[in-house]
């Protein structure tokens, strides 16, 4: 049973080496994205629109001056919608899923996290995928340096990243490896990997079915040595058929006005990714939690209290 008690935890060296090592993360990607001519918008953290994610079971609700409000799943929406105005954008999102509690035995899972969410006008898949693997070797290149005492507190020796990444077929590592392809691929791994091209039944709405299949044009990055997923994102979907097909039997009304409404006013196209910084906190230090990289961890388990 996990024992966790936040003055102890506060006080934990290696709660706090993580901390700092996300601290640069957090500044090292900024420069990054700062100079590739990305501006940052601020978080949304309540919504009329969030991400569906069917796979998370419940969303947390409520209603302020008789409109109905969730806390934000993703930015999704709102970073596409920013696009209206700006060409390329990037946020640090604080989002809120309800996962199920047998979740926490990933020891990945938070309920409460940050996920860097880019969003780029007029980009391909490819595009925004190049962006993440050079983002990456900057990212690592920088902390090899600039966090030098942590990492050897950890012991930890980040991997020479080769770009591009290699890249499997949804549909092939699944025929090979079934269910658990995400674990097996990640854990006999030495280097990060993208699996691409999901079918429809397995994402989410807004990523963009490539025509005459039911593929989509998205992605997963997976992170080596077992630490599981890094990045989702894809080119969004434009096609209203498309939305009206894949959200028909998912009582989703509201959102598929919505959405149409965005199409409507002449949204462009775009691709986009997002990055749980937690998770990539915990892949830098080497850690075998992800408790250890916040000071304030929630996680979707009943028998702790958290703060
Ligand atoms: N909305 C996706 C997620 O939060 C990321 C993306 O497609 O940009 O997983
Ligand atoms: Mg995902």
């Amino acid at each position: 049973m996990l024992k966790f008690e936040i003055f102890e935890h506060l006080k934990d060296e290696k709660v706090k080496e993580a901390v700092r090592v996300q601290s640069l993360i957090v500044k090292i990607l900024r420069d990054y994205l700062h100079e590739k001519g990305f501006s940052e918008i601020l978080p949304v953290v309540i919504s009329r629109v969030t991400d569906p994610l069917s796979e998370v079971k419940n969303s947390v609700s409520f209603e302020i001056y008789g409109q109905y409000y969730q806390l934000t799943k993703s930015m999704i929406f709102h970073k596409r919608m920013a696009l209206y105005s700006l060409d390329k954008i990037f946020t640090f999102s604080p989002n809120v899923r309800i996962e199920e509690e047998k979740k926490s035995s990933t020891r990945r899972h938070l309920v409460e996290f940050v996920q860097l969410d880019l969003e780029m006008r007029n980009a391909r898949m490819e595009d925004v995928m190049r962006i993440a693997e050079d983002m990456l070797c900057y990212l690592f290149d920088r902390l090899k340096e600039e966090a030098k005492d942590e990492l050897s507190y950890f012991g930890r020796e980040l991997p020479e990243l080769k770009t591009p990444f290699p890249v499997y077929e949804f549909e092939e590592v699944y025929s090979r490896y079934g269910e658990d392809y995400e674990n097996i691929l990640s854990t006999n791994s030495t280097h990060p990997l993208w699996v691409v091209h999901f079918p429809e039944t397995r994402r989410e709405f807004y990523y963009k079915t490539i025509p005459g299949t039911n593929k989509m044009a998205d992605f997963d990055l997976l992170y080596p040595y077992g630490y599981g997923e890094a990045i989702s994102g894809g080119e969004r979907e434009d096609n209203k058929d498309n939305v009206i097909r894949k959200l028909k039997d998912k009582d989703a009304d509201y959102l598929k006005d919505f959405y149409l409404k965005l199409l409507d006013a002449g949204v462009p196209p775009s691709s986009g990714f997002g990055i749980g910084i937690e998770r990539l906190t915990m892949f830098v230090c080497g850690l075998d939690h992800i408790i250890y990289t916040k000071l304030f961890p929630k996680l979707p388990v009943k028998e702790v209290q958290f703060i």
